[in-house]
């Protein structure tokens, strides 16, 4: 705790610390006098110490809540619309909810400086999302809640980042643990002879028994000895076996986006109740979902942050969903550095930007493959999209309905923001889009993330105070009567259900009730795996079997237009899977591939060493690979 005492001399000098110690990656330090502290002082002790700094009041100087909230609610605009004002005492912050946050903080930043300025708390904002969000309700009511725990928790992860057990770095080492010559739980090792760090932690939905699970028998040690845990983004192949880790002795932390943070809860909850309905076993429960929440730490993208005594982790957006992210690793005092992609986009759509690709060092990038092989090409993304808005036109017109079935997370918001564009642009009048399944939670979701949006969807939020997720097109359905009356009605009409490959849910419903009539159009804008139903007709089937209302399985006859769009993908295709690795600056020296069909991450190796000359691997799960 050296770096402590020297800061806390250094701050002496000038004011009069009455505590100082780290909470996770930060140094907290508590003062009686916090305004002799500017920011600009701050900035420098953060750049000579190299560690993240946050300043709090001493308690002795806050003002009490009861007056503190009268002056928060006199001096903020009433545009803003609190919707919410917590004390945590623990941290000496006050959480302001409001709708739009950008008034409670003002111009440059001068109403809130002012609030903090007389009630000494330090104000926490955050966005209350326009669609209600169960989901986002529990996890800050659980934090709040949960206050104590948490301080104790920053405190230990706090000591065991910043106190070295080596006296070096020596080596560096990463092992597959799940995801590599295949897709499904992920998990990538990666060692130091100082930290135990596992990257993402997923399950294989498709598969059964131990094959789903990454193979973490083969850590060599025991789960309290994992340092950390970054998790790339929200989709089951990366986050859904998290919660098993702290249900069988984990209890550090967790690092992420906050909207991964959001939706990989509501994923993780729904895989639970899925499996509960279901009858099958399932590895972990509700309660273990809520220590995945206690012990979470969100980082901004871009923010360079300390997780173990040799390692620096900083995430960047990764174009693949809401929060995804590119995780950059930085071992051992310019040792070795790492560059994860997770599931990446490198190209926009209309929900979000490219991948990230500059970064300080690479040396080694772990990389996906799944659409690796050289047929893997996907049509221009404004040409898919026309394709499915002249499908829906055509259908429209003819009087008939169009079943997209989608994933929760991902394509479904893309397509929201598609259709809205859509109905703006007066090519189709009087359309109805209805939302089905876990679909419009994801959305609420999106609404609490605007920062997270690409810049157009952005600009329209904040500069045109126009959220297109509101749009008065959309109707969300709620239960089986309202599905029911939507089928029945004679209506054109959109509809946007999970699952996304026809596999159980509201689409297979919906399916059954429009199917027999040529009229409709049903378009696959996903993958389809081999053996689903939604593969089976975007082959062409003309019967298939499923179950009707009473749960009877029934033959029914597919009479309805089968429309496939390729290339809505949120993962690169292979020229993107390429460009992305000769843009990165700077090229990395040797690129780890994973996350695909065998043949297809093959297929990438193989280009990526003729093509950039680069040293490739394709391990298969459990070969080590060291890298320094
Ligand atoms: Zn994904
Ligand atoms: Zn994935």
């Amino acid at each position: 705790m050296k770096v402590l005492e020297e800061i806390k001399k250094k701050l002496e000098a000038e004011v009069s610390v009455s505590e100082i110690y780290y909470e996770g990656p930060e140094v907290i330090v508590y003062t009686r006098e916090p305004e002799k502290l500017t920011d600009e002082r701050i900035r420098a002790t953060v750049k000579e110490f190299k560690r993240r700094m946050e300043v709090r009041p001493d308690s002795s100087i806050l003002l009490d809540p009861e007056a503190s909230e009268k002056l928060i609610r006199e001096i903020v605009p009433p545009e803003a619309n609190i919707t919410d004002i917590s004390f945590i005492p623990e941290f000496n912050k006050v959480i302001i909810e409001a709708e739009k946050p950008g008034i409670v903080i003002g111009k440059a930043g001068q109403t809130l400086a002012e609030v903090k300025s007389k009630i000494k708390w330090i104000p926490d904002i955050v966005r209350k999302p326009i669609i209600p969000s169960h989901i986002i309700r529990t996890i800050r009511d659980t934090l709040k809640k949960e206050s104590k725990d948490r301080r104790s928790f920053l405190k230990r992860v706090g000591i065991r980042i910043h106190e070295r057990r080596t006296k070096s770095t020596d080596w560096v080492r990463v092992c597959p643990l799940g995801g590599f010559r295949e897709v499904g739980r992920s998990a990538v090792l990666v060692q130091s002879n100082e930290s135990n760090i596992l990257l993402d932690c997923g399950v294989n939905v498709a598969a059964e028994g131990k094959d789903a699970y990454p193979f973490l028998d083969a850590l060599g040690f025991d789960l309290k000895q994992l340092d950390a845990v970054v998790i790339s983004h929200a989709h089951l192949d990366h986050s859904g076996f998290l919660p098993y880790l702290y249900r069988f002795g984990y209890e550090g932390p967790t690092y992420t986006t906050a909207p991964t943070r959001d939706l990989m809860t509501l994923l993780q909850i729904d895989f639970v109740d899925i499996a509960q309905r279901e009858g099958k076993n399932m590895p972990y429960t509700k309660e273990d979902i809520k220590n995945v929440i206690k012990n979470t730490i969100t980082l901004p993208w871009g923010d360079v942050t300390d997780i173990t005594p040799d390692t620096r982790l900083t995430l960047n957006n990764s174009g693949h969903i809401l929060g995804s992210s590119v995780t950059h690793l930085h071992v051992g005092e310019g040792m070795h550095n790492i560059v994860y992609t997770g599931d990446f986009k490198f190209g926009p759509t209309s929900l979000l930007e490219r991948s990230h690709t500059e970064f300080t060092r690479c040396e080694t990038m772990i990389m996906e493959s799944t659409y690796g092989s050289s047929q893997d090409l996907q049509p221009n993304r404004r040409d898919c999209e026309l394709m499915v808005i002249d499908m829906i036109r055509r259908t429209m017109e003819n009087k008939g309905k169009v079943l997209i079935p989608v994933l929760g997370v991902g394509r479904a918001q893309e397509l929201l923001i598609i259709l809205d564009d859509l109905a703006k642009s007066g090519q189709v009048k009087d359309m109805k889009v209805y939302i089905d399944g876990m679909i419009w939670d994801a959305t609420a979701i999106h609404t609490a993330y605007p920062e997270f949006l690409s810049r157009r969807v952005r600009n329209l939020i904040f500069r045109e105070d126009y959220n297109p997720f509101l749009s008065e097109i959309f109707v969300k359905v709620n239960n089986g009567e309202e599905r029911r009356k939507i089928i029945e009605s004679a209506e054109p009409c959109v509809i946007l259900a999970t699952s996304g490959m026809l596999t159980g849910g509201p689409s297979v419903e919906y399916l059954r009730g429009i199917c027999g009539e040529k009229r409709n159009t049903i378009i696959f804008v996903s993958y389809q795996a081999e053996g689903t139903l939604g593969k089976r007709i975007q082959k062409g089937w003309t019967t298939a079997t499923m179950s009707n209302s009473h749960g009877k399985l029934e033959e029914v006859n597919i009479a309805l237009n089968v429309f496939t769009v390729e290339g809505f993908s949120g993962h690169s295709d292979r020229r993107q899977l390429i460009a992305y690795v000769m843009n990165s600056k700077p090229i990395p020296e040797r690129v780890i591939i994973g996350h695909g069909e065998e043949s297809k991450s093959l297929d990438l190796a193989n280009a990526l060493k003729r093509v950039g000359k680069i040293n490739t691997v394709v391990p298969r799960n459990l070969d080590a690979i060291r890298l320094a």
